[in-house]
């Protein structure tokens, strides 16, 4: 039996799906299967919108960043648009759960990515995350767009490598990784338990809750017993 959230859906993961999951569960239940909650926009999150659509415009038609937006900006986009290949500008990924590519708004679609932008020349793939908050040490968000692109294009062509970069731009600075077809297939391996996980629990309708520091005033499930809201210093 195929278990639909309140607005009729079946499962499906991507990567901030995952990691608000992993979180608290009980937190993505709220927005996602129950669909109770609605987060609203902050500051940060319409900043990055607005970051991810001039980059896009500053690439593509060569439009000029506003002058509010930081200097590095520029350098950044100057950079990226001299890359030689193709290029898709947040590019949407999605795949039904045989790994089949689909329709990202395939009622069917299993799992979805968006890549911000992706660059295909001969036998490279370029993946770039633009990203306006803090420096994380963590590849899983490129490792599963290596592994969206390697089993999407593997199948008109031969992509040998990926070479995924997140661009930091507040800190000025790129990390990444590169890695090969194979490597790149093989992401979905150890992404599995994680994504079963977070299937068993949908299925079996059980999202605990993982109280943390979040619960202090930053979480929008305000009925949740671990919810309190926020000291405000006067
Ligand atoms: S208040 Fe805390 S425990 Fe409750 S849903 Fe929010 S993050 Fe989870």
């Amino acid at each position: 039996m195929i278990v639909l959230n309140a607005r009729g859906k079946p499962f499906s993961w991507s990567y901030s799906s995952l990691t608000e999951f992993e979180s608290c569960p009980s937190r993505f239940a709220a927005k996602r299967f129950y669909c109770t909650t609605v987060e609203a926009e902050t500051e940060q999150t319409l900043w990055g919108t607005r970051v991810h659509k001039a980059f896009e415009e500053r690439i593509k038609d060569s439009k000029p960043f506003n002058e509010d937006f930081p200097p590095n900006y520029e350098s950044w986009a100057k950079a990226l648009s001299q890359l030689p290949g193709e290029k898709h500008f947040e590019r949407r990924f999605a795949v039904r759960k045989n790994f089949a590519p689909c329709d990202f708004f395939d009622a069917g679609a299993w799992g979805r990515g968006v890549v911000d932008l992706l660059v295909l020349a001969e036998d490279t793939a370029v993946i770039i995350d633009y990203k306006t908050g803090k420096k994380k040490d963590d590849d899983t968000q490129l490792k599963i767009f290596a592994w969206f692109v390697a089993n999407e294009f593997d199948f008109d062509r031969q992509i040998k490598v990926a070479k995924c970069r997140y661009i930091w731009l507040k800190d000025n600075s790129t990390t990444g990784i590169e890695l090969k077809n194979l490597d790149a297939k093989m992401v979905m391996n150890q992404m599995l338990p994680r994504i079963e996980t977070m299937e068993r629990a949908w299925n079996d309708q059980t999202f605990p809750c993982f109280p943390s520091g979040l619960c202090v005033g930053w979480c929008p499930v305000t009925e949740c017993i671990h919810f309190k809201e926020r000291k405000v210093w006067r």
